[in-house]
């Protein structure tokens, strides 16, 4: 066969399954979108465990009418100017790609209403290629609410998938979630499921809180915070750049730790992301002194942007640091914990 060119459909929908791989990249991108949108509010409604679909639904910034017709056109971005940018951006989202993906492989619309619309807003549906393909005016509170419906419905394989597999791929949502719901200061965030049957549950929730501290007993419970401390340190990299390191990890009491690594959290500037070698830091030098459990694991490290690559992956969940500058960060958490957990005693942090 002669060398062609791949028409820009095909392309498209070759790429598409690619940023959106599972029911939790969906989910994942759109609770993106409303923390970049500025919310204070965000409600995850899944119906079935996803299988008849999901929405998300904010109180942020909303979408302007000017933007409708781009909205979920591939590579259109109102958060990246020019690649040159890249390196301050703060957003989790950049790269445009996430809805216009969504709506190549489900259905998609938006409901929303921009600051000074509500409470007039706009009910849009797109189509495949991301084009919108109508438009009616309803009533909505500032804001925007996704709706994805027939999830998959592009891609048998995937879809089948998910059918055979969703307690799965819902459970994989619920870590997901449960990685922002942690973090998350200040927004409260409510993920519900609808059953079968029409009955709305909540499945997990935070109140808005301005600790993590209260992040974790919403979603733990009290018991959640035994045997917890909080982390509160700088790290000099050299006299221009250092790391300040925030959040929760266990002490090294045999009792308070746990049996399973299933708590183990790292943020990059809010961002949850994989940082293996750290994580893998943390548990070595943990097993040095509590050899039968596991710490709890919640640390955001806050790193300057112009330190860090995030465009490795379409989910932004891998992180390149500076080689130089990851053997500085990991030689003096080392030392830190070490010296942490052998002068600590057995301190539990009372549990109210
Ligand atoms: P990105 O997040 O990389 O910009 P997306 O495809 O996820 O790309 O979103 C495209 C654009 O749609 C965003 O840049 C933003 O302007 C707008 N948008 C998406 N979701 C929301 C939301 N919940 N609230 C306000 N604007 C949104
Ligand atoms: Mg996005």
């Amino acid at each position: 066969m002669a060398l062609r060119r791949i028409s820009k459909e095909d392309v498209h929908n070759i790429t598409s399954g690619q940023v959106i791989t599972d029911l939790n990249n969906i989910v994942k991108e759109l609770v993106e979108n409303s923390i970049d949108a500025n919310s204070t509010s965000i409600n995850v409604t899944f119906r079935k465990f996803g299988l008849d679909g999901l929405e998300v639904s904010d109180n942020g910034d909303g979408i302007k009418a000017e933007d409708f017709q781009n909205l979920c056109l591939k590579n259109y971005t109102s958060k990246l100017e020019n690649f040159e940018k890249l390196i301050d951006v703060k957003t989790l989202g950049f790269r445009g790609e996430a809805l216009n993906s969504i709506c190549n492989v489900s259905q998609v619309s938006i409901l929303t209403a921009a600051a000074s619309k509500a409470p007039k807003g706009s009910e849009l549906f797109f189509d495949r290629e991301g084009d919108l393909v109508e438009q009616k005016i309803i009533n909505q509170s500032k804001g925007t609410t996704i709706r994805v419906n027939d999830i998959f419905r592009t891609l048998p394989v995937r879809r089948l998938h998910l059918e055979k597999h969703s307690r799965k791929e819902f459970q994989k949502c619920l870590q997901t979630l449960m990685s922002y719901l942690l973090i998350l200061t200040n927004i409260r965030v409510i993920v519900y499921n609808v059953d079968g049957s029409g009955k709305k549950k909540i499945v997990m929730k935070t109140a808005g809180n301005s600790l993590i501290k209260d992040n974790i007993v919403n979603v733990y419970g009290a018991t959640g915070l035994q045997g917890l401390e909080e982390v509160n340190l700088e790290i000099d990299l050299d006299e221009k750049y250092s790391i300040k390191i925030n959040g929760m990890l266990s002490n090294s009491s045999i009792g308070s730790g746990r049996l399973s690594k299933d708590r183990q959290y790292l943020y990059i500037n809010q961002r949850p992301v994989e940082f293996k070698k750290i994580i893998k830091l943390v548990n070595d030098v943990y097993k040095k002194f509590n050899y039968l459990q596991y710490p709890m694991i919640l640390l955001n490290l806050e790193i300057h942007e112009h330190l860090i690559d995030i465009n490795v992956t379409p989910d932004k969940k891998t992180i390149l640091l500076s080689n130089k500058y990851e053997i500085i960060l990991m030689g003096k958490l080392e030392t830190y914990l070490e010296d942490h957990w052998d002068n600590e005693g057995s301190y539990n942090i009372p549990v109210n």
